[in-house]
């Protein structure tokens, strides 16, 4: 099988780890640039994105993880993660860098505080099995999808919260909480189809 891997530099990596073995899936932490190498795949979890950002670049990680996705790896980012894979991010903190990829704007915290954390159902045509069930926890808005990438889900008022563009997904909420398995297995069919064209 494919081997996936979670960057575990901060956030919700053993959520992501335990979701991907119940589907089935080799799921390793990752990082550092070797251990990257090693994957074919990457789940960028929920948690501080000023923290993941510091932390990537401490541990050598920026470069790799934008060559990666320059290569087409398929990622999936929830929250924090959305935030790494996004081109331009708004209210960040002084500094604060993302991987991009996605060509979008995100607004951090664009829900308020931790205390304002809700869930909502959300239509996601692209999914087969009805509405998911998302858990908003400080997390970003779309607030623009530029033209290289398209919408997968919005709130009933028009906010995008789920975007994709090629190989990458990213997520305001976070699947891996409320045992949504979807975007993991539509991840982890892309995975699976790039191993085997690459072989
Ligand atoms: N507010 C966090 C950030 O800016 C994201 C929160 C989350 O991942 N649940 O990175």
């Amino acid at each position: 099988p494919a081997t996936v891997g979670v960057l575990a530099l901060q956030g919700d990596v053993r959520e992501h780890a335990a979701l991907l073995a119940s589907l089935g899936a080799e799921a390793v932490l990752v990082r550092r640039p070797a251990e990257l190498a090693e994957v074919d795949g990457l789940v960028i979890p929920g948690g501080e994105s000023s923290v993941i950002d510091k932390l990537s670049r401490i541990f050598g990680m920026q470069e790799p993880i934008r060559i990666a996705i320059a290569d087409g790896m398929p990622m999936l980012g929830t929250c924090a993660g959305l935030i790494m894979l996004a081109d331009n991010v708004t209210d960040a903190i002084e500094g604060q860098e993302s991987f991009g990829g996605l060509d979008v704007v995100v607004r951090r915290n664009a829900f308020g505080r931790q205390v304002e954390s809700f869930e909502a159902e959300l239509d996601v045509p692209e999914l087969d099995g009805g509405p998911v069930r998302a858990a908003f926890i400080r997390g970003p808005v779309v607030e623009s999808v530029g033209p290289a990438a398209s919408t997968l889900a919005s709130l009933p008022d028009g906010r995008v919260v789920a975007v994709e563009q090629g190989s990458l997904l990213g997520l305001s909420f976070h699947p891996e909480i409320t045992g949504e398995t979807r975007f993991h297995e539509r991840f982890l069919a892309r995975v699976t189809a790039r191993k085997s064209r690459l072989r």
